[in-house]
């Protein structure tokens, strides 16, 4: 039998699909494929894994979710783990693949999975863009030329008043349905993982994603000071918490959009309003600094031609990823993001920062760690912002290093972020929290923390770090 099929990898949503819409107008019966690739869970050079549980759990409810979206349509989800080439040789020796839809994905690894999918197939490959507020085809230039900083890019896109498609409705159901066995959702063990120790932070899928937008934008009203508060590290509604939706494509950057404009018809139309679309404009930069290096994202050397004398340091780098550096930001954020697979932005730049002004190591191993973690891991936004942390993006030479105890005191004046995440700093009275290794021995023995023995004394000068940093970073980059 005939069918068309449809690959879900980072679009798991039925509404803004163009694939789904186009298999549905093939008239044939439609089979939606989502593939659990072992090669995307597999152990990275650094001895951890490419992918934790946290993520894992995300994209198995986001499958779940889809699953039941797609079941209104009447079209059935294949859930498979293994090889996609493989998965689909299978099911094309079963049926016979037609047609053949998906999403451009611009990573390397995912175009690789995709090639080797291709040569067993011999079907009408369609392939869409679906990740970004803006197509390719509709941008000022080539969207293999993309501006060197993201402001030159902002400028040409609202100069140009370029055309932002606006969202593609839920289609309707396919005309015929075909009876294929759809395979369970596999449990996080049978994918190699640990369960969760508890609920996880974010619940994947696309009708959780619009119910993250209707409480952000519509019941609380938070969009309307989004500006003033998304620098906040602690609490859920300082920042919109769409990442992990938008990363996994349970939301389009197109419905968020579509939202946005509602809430400023009904609403208010503000700096804030503006300030989350000015937001999503970086991700679609990143995005386009992705098409236009490839897979320099990668290199340690980032996109300049010559590459910065990063370290390799076991000792730091462990303290770093496990919270232990003696400094409160950074090892809060960091068990932060252990325990739970997130992190805010500011706490992103700031223990970026400190990798590598800092300690001077290779950006490569706190990106690597950060795309095992996070729930929202997006490939080019991941590995985008930590060139720019780095110094290894595409703008001017620069060697700019966060103050991370300044940075603290700035956007955590209470330390109630630093008191949440490090419970042995809990009882250190007021403004001592930001900087713990200067109170005296007694002072330590009132807040119950000895330096060295309960809580970590500071693995680095924090203002000598930077200079022996700094200079060598000149040295060579200049
Ligand atoms: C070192 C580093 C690594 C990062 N890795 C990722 C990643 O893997 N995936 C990811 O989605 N974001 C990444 N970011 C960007 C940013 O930190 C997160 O998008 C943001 O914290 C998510 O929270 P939010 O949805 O509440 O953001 P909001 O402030 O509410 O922003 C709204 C949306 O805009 C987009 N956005 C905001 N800031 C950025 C940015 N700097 N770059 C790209 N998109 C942005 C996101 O899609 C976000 O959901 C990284 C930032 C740094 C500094």
């Amino acid at each position: 039998m005939d069918i068309a099929v449809v690959w879900f990898r980072n679009d798991l949503r039925t509404i803004d699909h163009q694939p789904l819409r186009r298999a549905i107008a093939s008239g044939l019966p439609v089979v939606g494929v989502y593939v659990f690739d072992p090669e995307m869970m597999r152990e990275t050079e650094y001895g951890f894994k490419k992918m934790e549980k946290f993520r894992a759990a995300f994209i198995r409810e986001s499958v779940e979710d889809l699953r039941s979206e797609l079941e209104e349509l009447d079209i059935p989800l294949l859930v498979r783990t293994g090889d996609p080439a493989e998965v689909f040789g299978t099911l094309n020796e079963q049926y016979f693949i037609k047609c053949f839809y998906m999403h451009e994905e611009i990573g390397s690894e995912e175009q690789t999975a995709e090639r080797r999918v291709r040569e067993v197939l011999q079907a009408k490959v369609s392939i869409d863009h679906g990740h970004n507020l803006y197509d390719p085809e509709d941008l000022p230039f080539d969207s293999y030329s993309v501006p060197d900083t993201f402001s030159q890019f902002r400028k040409r896109i609202e100069k140009n008043d370029v055309l932002m498609r606006p969202p593609l409705s839920k289609p309707s159901a396919a005309a015929k349905s075909v009876e294929v066995d759809e395979g369970e959702i596999p449990s996080l063990s049978a994918l190699g993982f640990d369960e969760l120790d508890g609920p996880l932070r974010f619940r994947g899928g696309m009708s959780e994603g619009l119910k993250r937008v209707a409480h952000y934008f519509f019941e609380t009203d938070q969009l309307r000071v989004y500006k003033e508060t998304r620098n906040g590290m602690l609490k859920e509604d300082d920042s919109s918490k769409l990442s992990p939706w938008l990363a996994h494509g349970c939301l389009s950057p197109r419905m968020v959009m579509d939202e946005v404009r509602r809430y400023e018809d009904e609403r208010v139309k503000n700096d804030s309003t503006y300030w989350l679309y000015f937001e999503l404009l970086w991700r679609d930069y990143f995005h386009l600094v992705h098409r236009r290096y490839g897979d320099d994202l990668f290199a340690a050397s980032g996109l300049r031609d010559r590459t910065p004398p990063w370290d390799r340091d076991e000792t730091l780098e462990s303290a770093w990823m496990n919270g232990k550096t003696g400094y409160p930001l950074v090892d809060a954020a960091m068990r932060e993001l252990k325990a739970t697979g997130f992190m805010s932005n500011r706490a992103r730049q700031n223990v970026a920062s400190f990798l590598t002004k800092n300690l001077g190591l290779d950006w490569r191993i706190g990106a690597a760690w950060f795309e095992s973690l996070l729930i929202d891991y997006d490939v080019s936004s991941n590995y985008g912002n930590w060139l720019y942390q780095a110094g290894v993006g595409n703008d001017a030479i620069q060697f700019r290093a966060f103050n991370v105890v300044k940075q603290a005191r700035d956007y955590d004046p209470k330390g109630d972020y630093l008191r949440t995440w490090l419970p042995e700093l809990r009882r250190v009275p007021g403004a001592r929290i930001f900087a713990p290794y200067e109170m005296n021995y007694e002072g330590q023995q009132a807040a119950g923390v000895v330096i060295g023995r309960h809580y970590p004394a500071p693995v680095v000068d924090l203002f000598a770090s930077v200079e022996r940093n700094k200079a060598r970073f000149l040295d060579v980059m200049k």
